[in-house]
């Protein structure tokens, strides 16, 4: 049989096998399309199943967390914990709190997380987890009622060597703090690097919080680097406007360039004369406001409500920093036709399959969320090693060692696209260079 035949065999099987996992489904095509010449050239990985066992999680864990609200009423959630892969390191991935959480979702953001993690070259496993628990509205006391419920089953399952949480969506510095709580009060431990994104007092890095969105900008910059251009002048779009978006318009800031719009679930904000962060940072990271109230402060912005920005706001920059398929092919084709030059991925898996269809077309550089967002994971990992340690690193140095570290994603994704006759497609690059790594340290394993 072909590889073709082979791979469609493959794909539908986990198709059947992981009903209504959609977004599970387009993260696995998204990978397997694109690693192809990688088949080809290594026929081992098909005649050893490394596609078959890469796509099954080595465990799920799916558990029931119960919890009190302030009033008294007894409210039930589920959380999840996926260890996708501990080929080249312990499972390593955040834990998202979204009502839209379920198992599939959790699937394809731990799939990613694999291939992400093998490619900062660091020795992290994947993994990703979470719960539908939504953190809006709620009160601290909730939150940490929450987190105590949640991590009083989780604990029995991580640990520094084993499988290391961190955050993602709906899950910050306040939910780490109430989770490694409750986790050394469990295991009467103090093991610092069981969780990463801790705060500073306890065990938390340097540059873990801008590392994630100054990681995006860093790889931006590469690209246009390539192409004898800067980001200085350019016209920027980030959407979003949580930790991500937040340190990624300030590294675009900057490096010169200039932010004009970002967003949140109800709506968009545009300000010509460049995104006033601080307003930002008070609205989201200690009023825990909406984005229309940026306005009320900076009356000569503008508010959107209930849009997404995609093909709306023209820019030459694109960092789409909010979810999953924020954007699609339509809004790509816009995008192009209003002067988009490059989108560096923020979010996991941000634009579907159309929309890369059409930004791959159109020649732009395009950097998927797995190369150019792995900046947060990267930086978590050199918080692992300062934990390790017992040390902590100065600012300066942290974020050199992270732009360091995206460099080098950069040229091993063009060098991986090169050698597999793709050039300058940083899809094939990312895939096929996380995906050797962890392949080869499968078959070196033998058959477990
Ligand atoms: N949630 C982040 C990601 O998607 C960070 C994971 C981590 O630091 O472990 O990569």
């Amino acid at each position: 049989m072909g590889v073709q035949k082979r791979v469609d065999a493959i794909l539908s099987t986990i198709a059947r096998r992981n009903a209504g996992e959609s977004e599970f489904h387009q993260a696995v095509h998204e990978v397997v399309d694109s690693i192809a010449p990688a088949l080809v050239k290594h026929p081992e990985y098909l005649d050893l199943k490394i596609l078959e066992r890469v796509c099954e999680p080595e465990r799920q864990i799916i558990f029931r967390v119960p919890w009190e609200d302030d009033r008294g009423e007894i409210q039930v959630n589920r959380g999840f914990r996926v260890e996708f892969n501990s080929a080249i390191g312990p499972y390593k991935g955040g834990l998202r709190f979204h009502p839209s959480v379920n198992l599939g979702i959790i699937k394809f953001l731990g799939f990613e997380q694999i291939f992400k993690n093998s490619l900062t070259g660091q020795a992290i496993g994947g993994g990703k987890g979470g719960s539908d628990f939504d953190p809006k509205g709620k009160s601290d006391r909730e939150v940490m009622r929450f987190c105590q419920s949640f991590m009083t089953e989780l604990f029995r399952h991580i640990g520094e060597q084993t499988d290391v949480p961190a955050g993602d969506i709906g899950v910050g510095g306040r939910e780490i703090g109430y989770l490694f709580g409750q986790y050394k009060r469990l295991a009467n431990r103090y093991e610092a690097g069981v969780l990463t994104g801790k705060g500073l007092t306890y065990g938390g890095a340097l540059v873990r919080t801008e590392a994630t969105g100054y990681g995006c900008v860093f790889f931006a910059d590469e690209m246009l680097k390539a192409k004898g251009d800067t980001l200085e002048g350019k016209r920027a779009v980030v959407s979003g406007s949580g930790n991500v978006a937040i340190y990624a318009i300030q590294k675009i800031h900057q490096l010169g360039g200039k932010v004009i719009a970002c967003s949140d679930s109800s709506g968009y904000i545009v300000d010509e004369n460049g995104i006033n962060l601080e307003t930002v940072k008070r609205l989201k990271e200690v009023e825990r406001k909406r984005i229309s109230e940026y306005v009320t402060a900076h009356p000569g912005a503008t508010f959107v409500a209930g849009r997404n920005v995609w093909g709306e706001v023209p820019c030459q920059i694109a960092a789409p920093c909010a979810t999953q398929n924020e954007i699609n092919g339509e809004q790509a084709a816009k995008m192009v036709a209003n002067g988009c030059l490059l989108v560096t991925e923020g979010a996991n898996m941000p634009s579907n399959p159309e929309a890369i269809e059409a930004f791959q077309s159109a020649g732009i550089c395009y950097a998927p969320g797995k190369a150019a967002n792995a900046g947060g994971v990267a930086t978590s990992a050199l918080e692992m090693q300062q934990n390790a340690a017992r040390d902590s690193w100065t600012f300066d140095y942290s974020e050199q060692r992270l732009k360091q570290i995206m460099v080098n994603i950069h040229n091993t994704c063009l060098t991986t696209a090169e050698e597999y006759g793709a050039p300058g497609n940083y899809v094939v690059g990312a895939n096929i260079a996380g995906f050797r790594k962890v392949a080869d340290t499968m078959i070196a394993h033998g058959l477990i």
